[in-house]
């Protein structure tokens, strides 16, 4: 018999052939998951009653004849009658078929899905497709034929046992899918999980120089994964076999969800928290989808919620819509459901294991928080859930629940304007002498060194009422929580004015940092000279690395506050010795200033009581000469100033201290330090 199939579209070969290039490959998914089908159906009437003979080994078998040029996948399944190859292989029904060809031409998958055209995929890699089937009902065999143009013959043929052999002749094109080893890979990628046994030859073993065939099958696929075992009957070590198996290359995962519904969807699956030891382990690709156990994609974007898309694992859903745009699936109901239940499962997981076993949940923090701040951050239903279980660790390793941690440090943290202060660290190490004095104070200094804390830091300003963060180098220890006004011994401006400048003067110059230097009265007990950041310019360099758009932040000098102790004894001596040395000089310039600035109060005051247009140029030009005189004079006292502070080894000494302990004293700098120290101390 000879007949045209039923395609309405003449050309529905060469769309195949031509536009489905790229995603040849899954043909083969589609013919095995098909014999798979026609298997797993006799297997069912079987159970019914319908199917009486014996169903004996149910396998499907795929074979390579690299002389003939074919692929044969063969089954042991229910077979077709000539009607039912006639109702399912010849009329192909599909409606609109022009319009949705020219959207999805580059889409595979949805093409093939949307038709049904899973057998007809063969011809993407086909130059002619054999069916030779016998059905389990008592039928004639049949021989179906067909070169990729619409038509076809159909003939009665021999065939010994029930079942359908599928040969596909490779087109000259095609070949490489003749290579054993890429078959082979093709197998294990898209049947690795089939439900009835994929063979492909037998297993072979080194014998006498070669390999060669054994008696025993080569099967492909585990036919019972285990997530399609109910939870209940899994101990831990068949969750970490199974993971072991998956991932060699990774150490054993911190724990698992294994997901498992079947309203108002159908979703199964196990997810593993992996072990992160570095960036190159994250990874968005480590997640399988599988259909009925039938491999889809490892893209699992826009089903799984995009902070678990660092886990691992496998999820099977047959609710899944394959065949649909990727942007198409966003929109869909039943994804959505699906991902949120994804993020509740993974959740309360959590929340569970933190409740349950919480020092053991506690030792995993360090690993999970990457996958929980960015939760956090990306996505509010899970802040909400995961606030509870979100965790803050201190500079002693003691861990505490937002909560917890806030009644902590409510009493001692709070500063004047009734703020809760959270003091961190983000080197504990660099920031040592910082946080040592936090603690003398009584404060809790928490670890923020992981890679997401900055904007997290943030996160939790915006969330947390009344709250900031503040970094412990960010301010000396009596502003850091600044609380009622300290009263100290304040120096008097001019004094102050000329120990920064004899500092000022002596700062390294390099290119990106600058320094703001400030005299403080810190008490006689705090160090001579801190270095700190302001919390706020450092933040917004911080997030300028994260993200773009924030440029002009990275763009900015570092900058930096030396604070200067006038408590500090060594302070006092230089100011003191300072003064003595260069009395002789200033004497005169100070007394010049004096007078200038009395001219420069007066000029001013006449000039503030008439009208601006009633100002004479005279007048004005009288102020900016004195102006003008008052800077030349006050430069002349930096330089003199600048000079004595060039000549003072303990200036230098201070202010090398300072760098030294902000890890911020390197190269010639430093040498020069440690030979002045050396002898400083001989
Ligand atoms: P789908 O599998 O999506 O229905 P296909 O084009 O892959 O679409 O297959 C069409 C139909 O042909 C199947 O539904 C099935 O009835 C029949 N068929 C395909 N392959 C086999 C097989 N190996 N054994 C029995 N029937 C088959």
């Amino acid at each position: 018999m000879q007949g045209n199939i039923g395609v309405t579209t003449e050309n529905i070969f060469p769309v195949i052939k031509k536009f489905l290039y790229s995603d040849h490959e899954i043909f083969l998914r589609e013919i095995v998951s098909n014999a798979v089908d026609a298997t797993q159906k006799l297997k069912t009437y079987a159970g019914k009653g319908d199917f009486k003979g014996e169903l004996g080994e149910l396998k499907v078998s795929v074979s390579l004849d690299k002389e003939a040029g074919t692929i044969t996948v063969s089954d042991r399944g229910i077979g077709m009658t000539a009607d039912e190859i006639e109702r399912y292989i010849n009329q192909i029904a599909f409606s609109g078929a022009n319009d949705f060809l020219d959207k999805y031409k580059d889409d595979a998958n949805a093409i093939i899905g949307h038709f049904g055209l899973g057998f007809y995929s063969s011809f993407m890699v086909s130059k002619q497709v054999d069916i030779i089937t016998k059905s389990y009902q008592d039928a004639p065999a049949q021989k179906w034929s067909c070169d990729g143009s619409p038509s076809y013959t159909l003939e009665e043929t021999t065939k010994a046992d029930r079942g359908t052999d599928i040969v596909m002749h490779i087109d000259d094109d095609c070949k490489d899918f003749l290579d054993k080893a890429k078959l082979e890979g093709l197998l294990k990628k898209y049947c690795n999980f089939m439900p009835v046994p994929v063979v492909f030859g037998k297993k072979q073993e080194w014998k006498d120089g070669s390999y060669q065939d054994t008696e025993d099958d080569n099967v492909i696929n585990s036919t019972d994964p285990i997530w399609t075992t109910k939870p209940t009957e899994l101990k831990d070590e068949h969750y970490k076999q199974f993971y072991q198996a998956r991932y060699p290359m990774q150490d054993e995962p911190l724990f698992w969800i294994h997901l498992n519904v079947d309203y108002p969807f159908n979703l199964t699956g196990v997810l593993y928290f992996p072990k992160i030891k570095n960036n190159l382990d994250l990874q968005r690709n480590k997640i399988q989808l599988y259909c009925n156990q039938v491999f889809v994609t490892d893209n699992v974007e826009n089903i799984v919620p995009e902070f678990l898309t660092l886990l691992h694992g496998v999820i099977d859903s047959p609710d899944i819509p394959l065949n649909v745009s990727r942007s198409y699936l966003q929109s869909d109901q039943n994804v959505k459901k699906i991902s949120s239940y994804i993020t509740k499962k993974v959740s309360d997981r959590l929340q569970s294991l933190f409740k349950q076993e919480r020092s053991d949940f506690e030792k995993k923090w360090d690993d999970i928080k990457i996958f929980i701040h960015y939760g956090m951050l990306s996505q509010e239903d899970f802040y909400d859930k995961a606030k509870n279980y979100f965790l803050l660790k201190d500079t002693e390793g003691k861990f505490f629940t937002l909560e917890e941690y806030e009644t902590l440090i409510k009493e001692n943290q709070k500063n004047k304007d009734d703020q809760l202060i959270y003091l961190y660290t983000t080197d504990r190490e660099a920031q040592y002498t910082y946080i040592q004095s936090a603690r003398d104070k009584g404060y809790s200094v928490l670890v923020m060194d992981g890679q997401l804390d900055t904007p997290l830091v943030g996160m939790l300003e915006r969330k947390l009422e009344k709250s900031s963060f503040t970094r412990v180098d960010s301010d000396v220890i009596d502003r850091l929580i600044q609380k009622e006004e300290t009263k100290r011994e304040l120096l008097d401006a001019q004094r102050s004015d000329k120990l920064s400048t004899i500092f000022r003067t002596q700062m390294p110059k390099t290119d990106k940092t600058e320094f703001h230097v400030e005299v403080q009265a810190l008490g006689a007990d705090s160090l001579p000279v801190m270095i700190t950041q302001s919390e706020y310019m450092r933040r917004m360099k911080d997030m300028s690395r994260l993200q773009p758009g924030m440029a002009f932040y990275g763009e900015m000098p570092d900058m930096y506050n030396l604070v200067l102790n006038s408590d500090a004894a060594l302070i006092k001596a230089v100011l003191d010795d300072s003064e003595a040395q260069t009395e002789e000089s200033l004497k005169p310039i100070e007394s010049e200033l004096k007078g200038l600035n009395a001219r420069q109060s007066v000029l001013r005051q006449e000039q503030d009581k008439k009208k601006p247009e009633d100002i004479t140029q005279e007048e004005k030009d009288d102020l900016k000469a004195c102006g003008d005189a008052i800077s030349a004079e006050q430069e002349k006292k930096n330089a003199i100033l600048a000079e004595y502070g060039k000549n003072n080894e303990r200036v230098h000494q201070l202010i090398d201290l300072a760098l030294l302990q902000n890890g911020m004293l390197r190269g010639e700098a430093l040498t020069r330090f440690v030979r002045r120290s050396v002898e400083l101390i001989k």
